[in-house]
């Protein structure tokens, strides 16, 4: 038996990662009899029935720490979400709605700042200021070659999706980091044109040992509809070190309720307020969400 990381998936077909060489291989009918379908990202056991046309047979599928739905990647520990300061300009609500997901799959999370070479706003500065004590923030250049190196260092022992907004540079950037990748950029009404119907699917690129990217961009969906209204605090994560301290820590919300914590830690500059009007859009968009079903 031999054990393997699944890279990609077509047509009831698993191309597999192993000591010995990429495998293609089928699943036992085990698995369907189990409703357990094989993922991208899966640890597999596998059995060579063809070793020299590299065939093979999955045999085990390891238990998933992590299981992403879009894009169905299994095991991903890393978000990297991608903003860039210009083309477009960066939007704090939007980029708060990526970590707010990220924290939900329980991701290590990093952000990386595009196109600072086009910077004459001090626009990095800004970004950084609302999340360097929470996250890693990476300046990146794609033109310059800038903080390639440091993105790549956070993607070691890591199976990683990018995420970002259309346009910021995460082609570009995911194309630095490996330059084997050649994926097209700045196409994105082709990208729209390809539409819901041929959605390719995700597919993992090995970097080195046991650090993988998903070729496609994470979260294309962005709906909180699994989210509670009491859950969304626990997302916010500089608010978990105040929060226990509220006067009604269970149900407090950190609307206006008395002796919260949350607030006054606003109130002394200690939260930022882009992080805490993120907080109130978001959980005023779930609550309209839970009133329409
Ligand atoms: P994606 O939609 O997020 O994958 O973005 P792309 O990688 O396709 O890039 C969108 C546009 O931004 C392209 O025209 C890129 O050449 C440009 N771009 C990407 N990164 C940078 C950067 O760091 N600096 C500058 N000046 N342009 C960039
Ligand atoms: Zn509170």
């Amino acid at each position: 038996m031999l054990k393997g990381r699944i890279l990609k998936g077509i047509g009831g077909f698993y191309y597999i990662d192993t000591a010995k060489g990429l495998y293609e291989c089928k699943a036992r009918g085990i698995f369907r009899k189990k409703k357990l379908t094989p993922l991208v990202g899966d640890i597999v056991d596998i059995q060579v029935i063809d070793e020299e046309n590299k065939k093979a047979v999955i045999e085990n599928i390891y238990e998933r720490t992590t299981e992403l739905i879009r894009p169905p990647i299994a095991n991903v520990s890393k978000a990297v979400i991608v903003f860039s300061v210009t083309d477009p300009k960066p939007n704090f609500s939007l980029l708060d709605r990526f970590i707010v997901l990220s924290e939900k799959e329980g991701l290590d999370i990093a952000i990386c700042i595009t196109k600072v070479d086009l910077d004459d706003n001090d626009e990095f500065s800004k970004i950084k200021d609302v999340y360097k004590d929470l996250y890693k923030v990476i300046p990146v250049s794609n033109k310059l070659g800038l903080g390639i190196d440091e993105v790549k260092k956070e993607l070691k022992g890591h199976i990683s999706v990018f995420a970002g907004p259309s346009g910021v540079g995460k082609s570009s950037l995911l194309n630095s980091i490996d330059s084997n990748l050649n994926l097209q950029v700045g196409q994105i009404s082709e990208k729209v044109k390809r539409g819901k119907h041929t959605t390719r699917h995700a597919q993992l690129i090995k970097l080195e040992e046991e650090c993988f990217v998903a070729d496609t961009p994470g979260f294309s969906s962005l709906l909180l509809s699994e989210i509670d209204t009491d859950e969304l605090k626990e997302y916010f994560i500089e608010f978990k070190d105040l929060a226990f301290e509220c006067k009604f820590y269970k149900n407090c919300l950190h609307e206006n309720e008395p002796g919260c914590r949350v607030k006054e830690a606003l109130d002394e500059g200690r939260i930022s307020n882009e992080r805490y009007s993120s907080y109130i859009q978001l959980l005023n968009e779930i609550k309209d969400t839970k009133r329409r079903y």
